[in-house]
C-alpha cells in the first residue's frame, strides 16, 4: 500500500487522529495553514472527486458530519471555517486519496481562486 493516507487511516504511518469510524477518518494536517487544519478522508481509496459513483454518496456526505463534529471539538463551530476539496492539476491536488480540508481558527482570506 504505497498511498500515505491508506497508511495513516490503518495505523501503518503515524498521524494525529481526531475522529475514526468504519467509513471516515479525521487527522491533523503536518502543514497547518491555520490554528486548526484537519483531514477528513474516506477509508475507501478514492483518487479523487472524480473517481466517485453513486455507491460512494453516503460515505462523501458523511465528511461533513464528521466535519461538523471536528469543528465542535476544536471550537470553531461559531466563529467558523472553510471546507475545500481540492481536486485535480489546477486546484493543485499532491495527495491522490480524496480528503476534504477543515480550516478554521482565524479569519479567512477571500475571494478564492
Ligand atoms: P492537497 O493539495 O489538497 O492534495 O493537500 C494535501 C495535504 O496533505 C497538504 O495540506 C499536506 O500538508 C497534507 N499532508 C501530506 N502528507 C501528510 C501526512 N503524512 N499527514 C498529514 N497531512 C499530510
Ligand atoms: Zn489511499
Amino acid at each position: 500500500m504505497n498511498c500515505i493516507f491508506c497508511r495513516i487511516i490503518a495505523g501503518e504511518a503515524p498521524g494525529e487522529i481526531l475522529y475514526q469510524d468504519e467509513r471516515v477518518t479525521a487527522f491533523r494536517d503536518i502543514h497547518p495553514v491555520a490554528p486548526t487544519h484537519v483531514l477528513i478522508v474516506p477509508n475507501k481509496h478514492l483518487a479523487s472527486v472524480n473517481e466517485m459513483t453513486g455507491e460512494d454518496e453516503t460515505t462523501l456526505g458523511h465528511l461533513l458530519t464528521v466535519a461538523r463534529l471536528v469543528a465542535e471539538q476544536e471550537e470553531i463551530q461559531a466563529s467558523g471555517y472553510r471546507l475545500i476539496i481540492n481536486t485535480g492539476p489546477h486546484a493543485g491536488q499532491v495527495i491522490h486519496h480524496l480528503h476534504m480540508h477543515l480550516i478554521g481558527g482565524q479569519r479567512m482570506r477571500y475571494p478564492m481562486g
